[in-house]
C-alpha cells in the first residue's frame, strides 16, 4: 500500500459526512489562513479586494522595535462568522480556500489528522474519500510552496524600525493598521 493509499483508507474510516452546520466557518478559533495565490480566486471570484478580504494573522511578533507576522486569514463579520458564510452555506463554495476544502482533515507529513467536527462517525465510510485524499495531497504540497517561499521573504527583507509587516510568499507588505492582539 502507498502513502496516498494509506491516506485514503483513514478518511474513509473516518466516517465522515459534512451536515452543513457552519461551525467550521465559524468561532474565533477557527482561523481560516489563506495564501496570495487563493486570494486572487477569491478576489476575481467576488470583486472584492485583498483589504476586504482577508486581515494579518493575529500572532504578532515584536522584535527590536518592529513588529510583524506571517500571512493572512479571511476576515470575520461582527457576528464572528466568516465574511462567505451566510444562511449556514458557504458564498465562495467553488473557489473556497484548501483549508476549507479539507476540513475537518489535515496532513502533518504522512499523518492523517482530525479535527472535532459534529460530521465525523456518522456513517460507515467517508462516501469522497479519494477526493478529499486528492484535496489533501495538494494543500500539503501548496502550504510547503507557501511556507519556502515565506522564509525567502523574510530572510531577505530588513524591517524598518517602528514599521508593521505581514510576510507572505509574495513579500513583505506594510501594514498601516495596529495590531490588534500578539
Ligand atoms: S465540515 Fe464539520 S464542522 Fe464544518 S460544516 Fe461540515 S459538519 Fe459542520
Ligand atoms: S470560505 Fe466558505 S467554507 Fe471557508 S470558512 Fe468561509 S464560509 Fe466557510
Amino acid at each position: 500500500m502507498n502513502d496516498t493509499d494509506g491516506i485514503k483508507d483513514k478518511v474513509r474510516e473516518a466516517g465522515f459526512t459534512c451536515l452543513l452546520c457552519g461551525a467550521c466557518c465559524s468561532g474565533a478559533d477557527n482561523e481560516v489562513m489563506v495564501s496570495p495565490p487563493e486570494i486572487e480566486v477569491l478576489a476575481e471570484a467576488t470583486g472584492m479586494s485583498m483589504d476586504e478580504i482577508v486581515e494579518p494573522y493575529p500572532e504578532w511578533i515584536r522584535q527590536d522595535g518592529f513588529t510583524f507576522t506571517f500571512g493572512w486569514v479571511l476576515q470575520r463579520g461582527e457576528d464572528g462568522n466568516c465574511i462567505f458564510l451566510k444562511n449556514n452555506r458557504c458564498r465562495v463554495y467553488r473557489s473556497r480556500p484548501h483549508i476549507c476544502r479539507t476540513y475537518p482533515f489535515m496532513l502533518d507529513g504522512e499523518d492523517l489528522i482530525i479535527s472535532e467536527c459534529p460530521g465525523c462517525e456518522t456513517c460507515g465510510t467517508t462516501n469522497d474519500a479519494g477526493q478529499i485524499t486528492e484535496d489533501l495531497l495538494r494543500r500539503r504540497d501548496a502550504e510547503n510552496t507557501e511556507l519556502e517561499k515565506t522564509e525567502k521573504q523574510y530572510q531577505k527583507h530588513s524591517i524598518i524600525t517602528g514599521s508593521t509587516i505581514v510576510f507572505d510568499s509574495s513579500g513583505a507588505h506594510e501594514y498601516s493598521i495596529p495590531p490588534k492582539k500578539s
